[in-house]
């Protein structure tokens, strides 16, 4: 049994462990540091927690039994779950973060003894973070799943823009306004709780609009500003628990995932305030309006597989920029084989990642890190682009918006503006994908019909396996 001092020790243990996760998780070099921190400072707060003070023996079988339940389904869905799937998983578990701060927010509510010791202003500051905690919980809950469901597939990516938007998202904040002021004034559980269910329900319509209302192109920046909504409204459960640890984790989750969304955006050429703001992204991600974004047209320049691998012995520079498609295929070992054997040439041979290639950030480093491809031949957009004019050959590798010329040169694109990797620059690019499809964004592609460029069509894995033979004979 913990007592009082030793948990509050272990919390602040747990907290140092936590903060040194997060920053072992900025490097790849130290990301599996970080991961066991993480583990071991979560560990120490779950055994404080359950063996702390706030805790009786009479509940210990519940939350075990709990704990195992929602473990084994966790352990289940992250050894099942498809790389490609991760973003949807993410989605889910914020909306489970929600989730709980809605109800830990009613249980509070309805507990007699939880408002007991609360008086005076002490009192009027507890049902604010009970009415503030389920706000938050309940945009992030319904905002979450909506997430999911487009992320999946589920629901269409076009943003759903209903007429007077942003007047009835003024016309909800003005009514939970309204509403808080009441459930501060009343007097019993009873008054107190229609208030709080019109609330609820307003921030859950709000959660589905907001997120509905977004175009598919910037669901990246959605899923890392639900991240932060997510400890947001774990922090606020904190605070409604008196739970320091809670506090603390929800807010590094909370300012970890506004700092992710940034960068995002910066990466998306969209504004932060109005991200956070909520109605981002629908003017560029609505669909090109008739006779606005120009076609691209022409002729593309099919090559196969024995031209890539003879493309590739001639060149001295290789930039290999892997996208979306290259998950899909799990080509990421064979693109490896390559690498290694093109080194051995002599070949100078790099890596070029798009901050949002792939379905999540960090998506296509963890891909590399797991095939063993070295950190330091690993290079971001930024640190890149001024290279491809000097660089002889460029393989795109299941990537599409993030090397779409038309995000520079047409200011009508749905993408206008989002930066992207400059390939078209290089002597030649191959792109490697299964069709003229197009990307998550849902924009065709100019690139395809530059005269540098080839198109080596077909499943990643199956041609890069192809090119790789070609290559050994
Ligand atoms: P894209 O979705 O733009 O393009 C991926 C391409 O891969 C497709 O055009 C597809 O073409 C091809 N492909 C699919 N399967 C295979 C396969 N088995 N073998 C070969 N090619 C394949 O991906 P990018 O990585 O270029 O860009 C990421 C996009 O996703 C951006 O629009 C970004 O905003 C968005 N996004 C990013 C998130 C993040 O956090 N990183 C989260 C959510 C969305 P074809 O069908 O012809 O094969």
């Amino acid at each position: 049994m913990f007592t009082s001092e030793l948990a509050t020790v272990s919390y602040i243990g747990a907290t140092i462990l936590f903060i040194l996760s997060l920053g072992g998780l900025s490097n790849q070099e130290t990301a599996l540091r970080g991961n066991l921190y993480g583990m071991i400072g979560m560990t120490i707060a779950v055994l404080a927690t359950i063996f702390g003070p706030q805790v009786t023996g009479a509940g210990i079988p519940w939350i075990i039994g709990a704990m195992v339940i929602g473990g084994s389904i966790g352990m289940y869905a992250a050894k099942t779950v498809q790389m490609t799937q991760m973003p949807e998983l993410v989605a889910l578990m914020h909306s489970m973060v929600g989730l709980a701060a809605m109800l830990v927010g009613f249980s509070t509510f309805i507990d007699p003894e939880a408002s007991k010791s609360f008086v005076g202003a002490a009192k009027s500051i507890h049902e604010m973070e009970i009415y503030i905690g389920i706000l938050i919980g309940a945009v992030t809950f319904s905002g979450s799943i909506v997430a999911f469901g487009k992320l999946s597939g589920r629901i269409g990516g076009n943003p759903l823009l209903l007429p007077g938007r942003h007047w009835i998202n003024l016309m909800g904040l003005l009514v939970v306004i309204w509403f808080g002021r009441e459930f501060m004034n009343a007097h019993t559980i009873q008054d107190g709780m229609l208030p709080l269910i019109v609330m609820t329900v307003i921030a859950l319509l709000f959660g589905i609009h907001m997120v509905m209302a977004i175009g598919g192109a910037d669901m990246p920046v959605v899923v890392s500003m639900l991240n932060s909504y997510s400890g947001w409204a774990a922090a606020a459960t904190g605070f409604m628990l008196s739970n320091d640890l809670l506090i603390v984790t929800g807010a590094l989750v909370g300012s970890s995932g506004a700092i992710l969304s940034y960068i995002m955006c910066k990466a998306m050429a969209r504004s932060f305030i109005s991200v956070i703001a909520g109605g981002f992204g629908t003017a560029s991600a609505a669909p090109a309006p008739a006779g606005g974004a120009a076609q691209p047209a022409g002729e593309v320049f099919p090559i196969l597989a024995l031209e890539t691998a003879e493309l590739m012995r001639e060149a001295k520079s290789v930039i290999i920029v892997p996208g979306y498609g290259m998950a899909v295929a799990q080509a990421q070992h064979t693109v490896y084989e390559i690498t290694k054997l093109l080194r051995e040439k002599g070949v100078n041979v790099r890596f070029g990642i798009h901050p949002v290639a792939g379905r999540m950030p960090g998506h296509m480093n963890v891909l590399l890190a797991e095939a063993k491809v070295p950190y330091d031949i690993v290079f971001e957009m930024d640190e890149l682009n001024d290279d491809f004019p000097k660089t002889d050959l460029v393989m795109v590798i299941g990537a599409n918006d993030i090397v779409n010329p038309g995000a520079q040169d047409d200011p009508n694109s749905p993408i206008a503006g989002m930066p992207v990797l400059e390939v078209w620059k290089a002597k030649t690019s191959i792109v490697m994908k299964r069709s003229m499809a197009s990307g998550y964004a849902g924009v065709d592609n100019p690139l395809f019909y530059k005269e540098n460029n080839r198109m080596l069509f077909g499943d990643a894995k199956k041609m890069l396996d192809e090119v790789l033979t070609a290559l050994k004979a």
